[in-house]
């Protein structure tokens, strides 16, 4: 990172835990090396008007690499995130193989290893994510893995749960849940309520979420376990992280962009575009989660980006895969919907989901100098208009073709390395 030249990020405000000022940010040598007015180095990037902030990270991503290179790599998947100012991702394990092994870890991490932004993976939880077995977490951590989710699906079993939980707690590792019990969900395509009723297509009610919430957050109690459940989706699911939060337990949650800005009834359409696990819900839940990011009780916005081919999406409703795209909207949508201060919405992005990765000493650091350069330059201001087929994603399965948004990444810098400049990729 050394053979990168000197730049500074001239002209705009800082915006980081610590708070806001307008100050230009010099970096060098992969690292901040000074943060204060007027300052100057060889190479200039414009940041008039714009938010200097650390790298946003992502807790949830699919990559589909190994198994699915024809939705999305390792490269591409990365390349979206530093274009939507991430310099961090948190990789999802439902690969073909599933990342269940310190072999498969390797490859991802290997894979990630040129990427334009950092690429860490999650692992299985239990082996081929079958929900039987636990998983080898322990050579996965040697690895650095810090977080085990067989996001997809949920784990089923109780017991299993609660040894996965105690076999987490002596590791010192977070356990992620896509909180779905597959048995309730019976066959569901979207959210069981007025809209699947009248469009006919079979629904999965908010209580298949709810309950798995309930149970894990009973059994971090009974273990201490830390978890972090994943894209909540239902208001009650909402109320019972708040009061597990408010009660002293080890529990934090994110939120998606789609369960924020979407409801059950985009399905009217039969788009499988608005298909997704869990999925979009009553307009109720969507003012609950917008709470629930308001209010702190959901520290982390996640995108839950899912490519699926062209050929995949067009299948009919009932057997279209769930998973919309979303690295590439995360940022606009929220800064777009979202009635949050800055620095609330940046902890949201950045530094909170930094630290449920474990990955807050390299990534959603204080601007401050001998940080590491992990930074995204953010024009609040400009509106732009989402075509999936301009993004760097293999996928075009955005929900949100078409739409007018504000907000848009100018730079990313990765290790002091600039990746993104002026909108564009450098890598
Ligand atoms: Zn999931």
């Amino acid at each position: 990172m050394s053979d990168h030249p000197t730049f500074v990020l001239k002209g705009g405000r800082v915006v980081d835990a610590r708070g806001e000022r307008l100050a230009d940010v010099v970096v060098a040598d992969g690292v901040v090396r000074a943060v204060g007015v007027d300052l100057s180095a060889d190479r200039v990037l414009d940041a008039s008007g714009c938010i200097v902030a650390p790298g946003l990270v992502d807790v949830h991503t699919h990559l589909r690499e190994p198994g699915r290179e024809e939705a999305e790599t390792v490269e591409t998947g990365a390349r979206g995130a530093a274009l939507g100012g991430y310099t961090a991702i948190l990789a999802m394990p439902n690969t073909t193989p599933a990342i269940d092994s310190a072999a498969v870890v390797n490859q991802v991490l290997e894979l990630g290893r040129t990427a334009p932004c950092d690429v860490y993976t999650s692992g299985a939880i239990t082996v081929d994510r079958a929900g039987e077995q636990l998983a080898p977490m322990a050579e996965m951590a040697a690895l650095g893995v810090r977080v085990f989710t067989d996001d997809g699906a949920g784990v089923q079993d109780n017991r299993l749960m609660r040894r996965a939980m105690e076999y987490a707690t002596g590791l010192g590792v977070t356990l992620a849940q896509h909180c779905e019990d597959d048995a309730l969900c019976g066959g569901g395509h979207m959210h069981e309520g007025e809209w699947s009723a009248r469009l006919g297509i079979a629904g999965q009610p908010a209580e298949a979420e709810e309950l798995m919430v309930m149970r894990d957050i009973a059994l971090a109690r009974l273990t201490g376990c830390r978890i972090h459940f994943q894209h909540l989706s239902t208001a009650r699911s909402v109320a019972m992280v708040r009061d597990a939060v408010a009660a002293g337990l080890p529990v934090t949650a994110e939120a998606t962009p789609h369960h924020f800005t979407l409801t059950h009834a985009e399905c009217a359409s039969y788009d499988p575009v608005f298909k997704v696990n869990p999925p979009l819900r009553t307009e109720a839940d969507v003012a609950a989660v917008r709470a629930g990011l308001t209010d702190g009780t959901i520290t982390a916005i996640a995108t839950d980006h899912a490519p699926h081919t062209p050929e995949s999406k067009e299948l009919p409703f009932d057997q279209a895969p769930p998973g919309m795209l979303g690295l590439e909207t995360a940022l606009a949508l929220a800064l777009t919907e979202l009635a949050l201060p800055l620095p609330v919405l940046l902890g949201a992005m950045s530094w909170n989901p930094a630290k449920v990765a474990g990955v807050d000493d390299v990534h959603g650091r204080p601007v401050a100098e001998g940080e590491p350069a992990n930074l995204c330059v953010i024009d609040p201001e400009i509106t732009w208009t989402v075509r999936a087929d301009a993004m760097a994603s293999r996928s075009r399965n955005s929900p949100y073709e078409g739409r007018e948004l504000k907000g848009r990444v100018r730079h990313t810098i990765l290790a002091g390395e600039p990746v993104v400049i002026a909108g564009e990729p450098q890598r």
